[in-house]
């Protein structure tokens, strides 16, 4: 038994994520979401896909992305 990082719920099959230095331990992918998914930096939203990194920066899609550049270019 293992206890979920993110709620607490006692899981007999739980999963242990790792990235990076991150170690993990969840009782369901909403909750590794979560605590592991990278926020777009346009919208903030959960990137959960391969998103779109650009420099530092990781974005959930293209058009996020390309918005993003354009703010960064006028300023
Ligand atoms: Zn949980
Ligand atoms: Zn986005």
């Amino acid at each position: 038994m293992a206890r979920c990082d993110v709620c607490g719920n006692d899981y007999a099959r739980p999963m242990v994520i790792r990235v990076e230095e991150r170690m993990g331990t969840f009782d369901s992918f909403e909750c590794a979401i979560h605590a592991m998914a990278p926020t777009c930096a346009h919208c903030g939203c959960r990137v959960v896909g391969h998103g779109v990194e650009s420099g530092v920066n990781i974005y959930c899609c293209a058009s996020c992305a390309r918005h993003a550049d354009v703010a960064t270019a006028r300023a």
